[in-house]
């Protein structure tokens, strides 16, 4: 393990290195405060052993510069003459982990640097587990934000990106479209190849059209049958495009069964585009609704737009 020295007086820093060298230390020697300061910015430290006076910085300015800085933890422990509490308090009160005057024992210091060792090893056990529990957080959110049969963001993440689409438009005075997409006569795609096959439906629809989308462009599974899609910088005759491109890829899909049948499915869309420089996306989204049921209404696989 690596530590560092910082000590003016020159035979004292002699013995501090040979003592420990000879405990298995990776020794840094410097001669004054700031020197070390410099070592600890540049190379990844967590003992040092300073002396309290020293030209340029002393010890307990050297912990506090330390403590101040983000970098990992530096368990410091501060050699002085000083016996006296209002000192120690003081250096304490510094940052410093520790104290051993001098002229220290050997023993002692070795003792005293091992306690160091131990509590930077905690510290790395909680480092961990922080890093652990910071990981499983994700993984948590990203299955709390995702439909599990579609693998694409569920109604809860449609309606956090669709708040943060809608503000940025606002913000920008530009245009952003819904597009609603809802599965043709999907019950008898259930009823007559079960709920199995109707499962593989709805997921190769999903997988179908977060391929064909936009690289902005964002699709959510709204709820049973039936898909959302959030394209940004879009003008009404762009994305009654995209709408027919869509309406194309999923009935141009074709689902194998076991027995070899592929089963062909339909979708009806409707899609709306957002006036520019409007935060509201609830009413970007019942108008969309609403042409979709123009669409169903019209016979199906089809695309209506509003304003039309
Ligand atoms: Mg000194």
């Amino acid at each position: 393990m690596k530590i560092l020295v910082a000590e003016d007086d020159r035979a004292t820093r002699l013995i501090l290195s040979r003592a420990l060298g000879s405990w298995g230390y990776d020794v840094i020697a410097v001669s004054d405060g700031e020197e070390a300061w410099q070592v600890l910015s540049r190379e990844k430290m967590r003992l040092l052993v300073s002396d309290w006076e020293m030209p340029r910085l002393e010890g307990p300015d050297l912990c506090r510069r330390i403590r101040q800085a983000s970098m990992a933890y530096v368990y410091a422990l501060l050699l002085t003459t000083h016996k006296d509490s209002d000192r120690i308090v003081e250096g304490l009160d510094a940052g410093a982990d520790d104290f051993i005057t001098k002229p220290f024992n050997p023993a002692e210091l070795r003792a005293r640097l091992g306690v160091g060792r131990r509590i930077l090893d905690l510290q790395d056990e909680l480092a961990l587990k922080v890093d652990e529990l910071e990981r499983a957080n994700g993984q948590l959110a990203k299955i709390a934000a995702t439909d599990p049969l579609m693998n694409i963001g569920n109604r809860r993440s449609f309606e956090l990106a669709i708040g943060r689409v809608s503000q940025k438009a606002a913000r920008e005075e530009s245009r952003y479209g819904v597009l609603m997409i809802d599965i043709d006569h999907f019950k008898q795609v259930n009823d007559r190849y079960g709920h199995a096959m109707g499962d593989r439906v709805l997921s190769a629809v999903a997988a179908a059209l977060a391929n064909a989308k936009g690289p902005s462009d964002e699709v959510f599974r709204y709820g049973g049958e039936e898909l959302v899609m959030i394209s940004p910088g879009q003008t009404a005759a762009s994305l009654h495009d995209l709408g027919e491109r869509l309406r194309e890829v999923v009935a141009s899909l074709r689902v194998a069964c076991q027995d070899g049948e592929a089963i062909r499915v339909t979708a009806s869309l409707g899609v709306a585009v957002a006036p520019a420089g409007s935060a509201r996306w609830e009413a970007v989204v019942e108008y969309a609704d609403q042409a979709l049921y123009a669409s169903k209404n019209a016979g199906r696989n089809r695309v209506t737009s509003i304003p039309r």
